[in-house]
């Protein structure tokens, strides 16, 4: 296809789309093969011109005398017209992500709900008055300033309105980075956040390669606080960058989190929920449930029916409907999923199903790859350390909960779990035992509006979806006010 015809995106500063004469990168649907449209490849000159652009705004008195009511008049706003246009989002973002089309509008549903929490939110996150002796103690939580927000590939909308939503709530000013890989529905955030009546330069977007436009983000002096998501590598490159000027900094990291399936669990509730939480989103969700600790008295039955109901599990086009799971987000990812499956068989596992790229008709233009389980998985091995981001499960057997624990907590990383049981004193020791961020009892679905999210360990720190997230984007001012009755003279000179 002719990349002259194809949409352009180039960056958002300002309330409007830049011009740009630099590259551009092509911007795939990794269900098709086809490029549907190019983004721009930005620099750090571009970088300053966004950063600049926000500072003015955030300066402006008019901005700075805003009330909460008011910021959340506009989060108000921005959630109806994002609601209005929901069904064209969606799409888009499944043609540019490859996931089913329910996921990605059950994504803009969640994303609508949370910018009204945040909306009422905006009013409420005052300072507190302390009786102090002879002093009236105030604090004050002021915004941070001029928040870079970096989000991934695998929920692009949603992510960045995890982050913007309590971002513009407390006040801030926002340059908002898209993966290179899934630029779209950012740029229709930013022209609806226009709409909904937030002031030119408040939310800027700059995109291109992490390498360049994110770590001159990082490295910009006129930035005060990041708020990343995304690889633990790359976040620690972010932490050791943003340790240089001391930034503000939360991260949402990788995660390799375990489903518990005790023997006293509701089978049948066990088995759709761990299918679920590996397999939606093929596998590309921090929080997928990718490791299954299976108690060894059924644990040959459970993999075995584990197996059945993945093999029919409706792969592909992702805009159809029936359709369960889409495409992995490239070709690249797919070769780099298929490569630990590979090395989870040499170092011992067997492969019950899936396995491998599937090819037949359409789905051989597109990154496709079958739900995977390795069963016979020792905890020590790579497949049950690393996070393979992709449709894979691998399936350890345990005998006490003691040990399903320490399997468990067994992991560099921390962010989510799930135990499957019926015993309520069971649930409640083992929740507490789990070195992560978030657990579901009996459930996958962690990360509801409201509750606070985020991980332990190379998981990250800071939270997201809660009133606590606030914090994170303003700073407390202490203030202390004399009213004693004679001048303060401790010198007595
Ligand atoms: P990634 O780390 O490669 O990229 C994330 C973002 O960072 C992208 O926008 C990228 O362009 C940018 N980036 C890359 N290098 C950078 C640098 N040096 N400086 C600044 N920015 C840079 O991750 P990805 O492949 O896009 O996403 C997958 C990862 O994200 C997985 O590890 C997944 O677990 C994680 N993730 C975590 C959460 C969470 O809430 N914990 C949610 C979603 C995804």
């Amino acid at each position: 296809m002719n990349s002259e015809i194809l949409p352009r995106y180039t960056h958002w500063i300002n309330g409007t789309a830049t011009e740009w004469d630099g590259e551009f990168l092509p911007v795939m649907n990794p269900a098709t093969g086809e490029t549907m449209s190019t983004v721009a490849k930005g620099t750090a000159e571009v970088v300053d011109t966004a950063v600049q652009a926000a500072r003015h705004a955030f300066e402006n008195p008019k901005w700075q005398r805003m009330t909460g009511n008011q910021r959340g008049k506009l989060l108000i706003k921005l959630a109806l017209l994002i609601e209005q246009h929901s069904k064209t989002l969606a799409t888009m973002e499944t043609q540019n992500v490859g996931k089913v089309l329910w996921g990605t509008t059950a994504e803009i549903k969640d994303s609508v709900e949370l910018l009204e929490y945040y909306a009422g939110a905006a009013a409420t996150f005052t300072g507190e008055t302390k009786p102090l002796p002879s002093h009236l103690g105030i604090t004050l939580h002021q915004p941070v300033g001029v928040c870079a927000l970096i989000v991934p590939w695998n929920y692009p909308l949603m992510l960045a309105i995890w982050k913007l939503a309590p971002a513009l709530a407390a006040g801030n000013a926002v340059v908002l980075k898209p993966s290179e890989l899934t630029p779209i529905t950012a740029f229709a955030l930013a022209e609806l956040a226009k709409e909904a009546g937030f002031p030119d330069g408040i939310l800027n977007i700059v995109n291109g390669v992490g390498s360049e436009v994110g770590q001159a983000l990082l490295e910009h002096p006129k930035v005060d606080k990041v708020s990343f998501t995304g690889g633990t590598q790359t976040g620690k490159i972010v932490m050791a960058t943003c340790a240089k000027t001391l930034k503000r900094l939360t991260l949402e990291l990788g995660g390799k989190s375990a489903a518990i399936v005790f023997e006293d669990a509701d089978y049948d509730a066990a088995l759709a929920g761990t299918l679920f939480g590996i397999y939606y989103s093929a596998g590309q969700s921090c929080e997928a449930r990718s490791r299954i600790l299976v108690h060894k008295s059924f644990y040959d039955q459970f993999v075995a029916d584990f197996a059945d109901k993945a093999k029919k599990i409706v792969v592909g086009d992702p805009m159809a409907k029936g359709t369960q799971m889409g495409s992995l987000i490239s070709l690249q990812r797919l070769e780099v999923v298929n490569g630990y499956v590979e090395q989870g068989v040499q170092e011992g596992a067997t492969l019950v199903c899936g396995g491998k790229r599937l090819m037949e008709g359409e789905l051989a233009k597109g990154a496709f790859y079958a739900p995977t389980l390795l069963s016979n998985v020792k905890n020590s091995m790579t497949v049950a350390q690393e996070e393979i981001f992709g449709p894979v499960a691998v399936a350890i057997p345990f005998e006490t909960e003691e040990e399903a624990v320490a399997i468990a907590n067994d992991s560099r990383y921390g962010l989510a779990g799930t135990v499957w049981t019926t015993n309520g004193a069971r649930a409640l020791r083992v929740t507490a035992a789990l070195k992560t961020g978030l657990v579901g009892v009996n459930t996958i679905m962690t990360g509801q509006t409201g509750m606070p999210f985020g991980g332990w360990k190379e998981s990250g720190f800071g939270r997201e979806l809660a009133l606590e997230t606030l914090k994170h984007y303003t700073e407390p001012k202490s203030i202390e006010w004399y009213y004693g009755t004679k001048p303060l003279n401790p010198f007595g000179l």
